[in-house]
């Protein structure tokens, strides 16, 4: 038996919580109904923030300024370079206040710092490159119409868009959809999870004082019912970018069917790492840790299946669990934390629920599987479950949390049937020294990334989304920005009338 964890309490346990306001048109206003939501640390227990709670009023407010802006505001129409010109001010605000954005996610999500500090880097990067497509969106103009004829297909702004975000990457997943919307010309409304809304608010600061108009990004927290709901289906919204699971994906896309927005949608994962024997088994052993683990396993990215070559399988795993056992869970704001608290007990519960079917259903528990004792907040340790078929729910279910399934297979037939067999396709990863290997994986398996020899990297230039119940569409990438666009045809017909119809 492990001592138990000894977490200690920061400077912020002592103080008031943070209170936040709704931005709508500009303005830090309460809630209509006066209502607000705590938000605890998962990893200490006190409240760290209060938050404003949104309500349909609010919802109206923050959608008619958007539209306001949209509509009657300088932000669509002012030149591109003067857009980029606002996010790469953003930009720089953004990484001067690093720590404190960072600081806000690991209190509220439980996520360890130095991992929090990687993300707000991360979408400094972001920022900055949604600025230089802002300056290279272009339409198309066809001169090959013949002589009286010219068609131009310019690039629009679609209009007011909602953006929903989960809990899991606060900071980071809104800046894969705020600053490529701002380039396009858009206004946005935009909800973070009433679970971790901090840095969202700080973002909006941000945004004011680099420059962005009032009513151009208006922000809200509170709940998928009273807010997310009406954010998807209110009239004068054009467009749904939602980042979440795909239970309330799908319910979303169906609430945006009644008006046909378009919508983009980044939904869950449940993603195989398959290692072949000639791989180079110690960097393989290290990334299936990092898989399995990183954001405590609560990442649409987890490689939370790993599919192991039969004849390498006790050897690996052996190798797997010694990493595993070395990975340290602990305190959010302690720098040495790799793994930090779990966002609810409710959600750690259910985590401990797919560990105990699995056993329930024959799977062997060889590492951790257990709730960690500590003295404040609530931790998992990092569990491996042997002896996992395909027809298990852990198999086949995103369990969003530091458990890794193990499965076998002897050929790539039989590795690529396992890799595939879920409703899920956001990525997958595959370990071989063997070109022939890795490009019969890499063209097999049905997801939107397929890490080679590496893991769960990310950059701003490679499009990101899922196949298959994984999502609809593409986030990042260089056509980024023209997701939040409409085409226009405008065909310019010169001299006389040809074609005449009656006379
Ligand atoms: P969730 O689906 O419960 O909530 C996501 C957001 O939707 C929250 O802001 C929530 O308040 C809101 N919401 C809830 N009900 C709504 C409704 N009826 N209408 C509109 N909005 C509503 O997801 P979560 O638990 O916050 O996040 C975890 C999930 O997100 C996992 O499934 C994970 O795989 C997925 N995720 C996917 C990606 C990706 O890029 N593919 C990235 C991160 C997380």
């Amino acid at each position: 038996m492990n001592a138990p964890l000894n977490i200690s309490m920061p400077a912020e346990a002592s103080q008031a919580p943070k209170a936040y306001k709704l931005l709508i048109d500009g303005k830090h206003i309460d809630a209509s109904d006066g209502r607000s939501i705590e938000r605890a640390s998962p990893g200490h227990g006190f409240v760290v923030s209060r938050y404003a709670q949104a309500g349909t009023v609010d919802v109206e407010a923050a959608v008619q300024a958007a539209h306001r802006a949209f509509e009657t505001g300088p932000w669509p129409r002012m030149k591109a370079s003067e857009r980029a010109a606002v996010l790469l001010k953003a930009a720089d605000l953004i990484e001067s206040r690093l720590e404190e954005i960072a600081r806000l996610d690991a209190l509220e999500s439980g996520k360890p710092i130095a991992q929090a500090r990687g993300e707000i880097g991360g979408a400094v990067d972001i920022w900055r490159y949604a600025a230089s497509l802002a300056r290279t969106l272009h339409g198309e103009s066809y001169a090959n119409l013949g002589d009286a004829m010219l068609g131009v297909v310019l690039r629009e702004p679609i209009g007011v868009v909602s953006l929903i975000t989960p809990w899991n990457f606060p900071f980071l997943i809104i800046s894969q959809k705020l600053p490529f919307a701002l380039a396009a010309g858009c206004t946005a409304v935009v909800k973070p999870s009433e679970m971790t809304s901090a840095s969202t608010f700080v973002l909006g600061d941000i945004l004011l004082e680099a420059g962005l108009p009032a009513g151009v990004v208006n922000i809200l927290a509170g709940f998928g019912a009273d807010v997310g709901a009406p954010m998807v289906s209110h009239p004068l919204v054009e467009m749904v970018s939602f980042t979440g699971s795909t239970r309330v994906g799908k319910m979303t896309m169906a609430a945006a069917s009644n008006s046909l927005k378009k919508v983009s949608m980044e939904l869950g994962g449940k993603n195989g790492q398959i290692v072949f024997p000639d791989a180079d088994l110690e960097a393989a052993a290290d990334a299936a840790v990092f898989g399995g683990f990183f954001n405590a396993g609560e990442c649409c990215n987890a490689g939370s299946r790993l599919i192991v070559h039969e004849a390498i399988a006790d050897d690996f795993l052996a190798a797997v669990k010694t990493l595993a056992e070395k990975v340290r869970v602990g305190d959010p704001l302690d720098d040495r934390s790799k793994v930090g608290a779990m966002i609810s007990v409710d959600h750690m519960e259910k985590v401990a629920g797919y560990v105990a079917a699995a056993k329930a259903d024959g799977g062997n528990v060889f590492s951790g599987g257990a709730q960690l004792a500590s003295n404040a907040g609530q931790y998992l340790d990092p569990t491996i479950i042997g002896n996992v078929t395909e027809d298990m729910a852990i198999a086949r279910e995103e369990v969003f949390g530091p458990v890794l399934s193990v499965l076998t297979f002897e050929t790539i037939d039989e590795a690529l049937h396992i890799a595939n067999n879920t409703p899920y396709g956001l990525s997958a990863g595959v370990w071989s020294a063997g070109i022939d290997t890795c490009m019969s994986v890499a063209r097999g398996v049905r997801s939107g990334t397929v890490w080679v020899n590496t893991f769960m990297e990310g950059y701003p230039e490679l499009p990101f989304g899922g196949y298959k119940q994984s999502g609809i569409g593409r986030e990042l990438g260089k056509r980024a920005v023209e997701d939040y666009t409409e085409e226009k045809t405008i065909q310019f017909h010169r001299g006389q009338r040809t074609g005449w119809w009656v006379g």
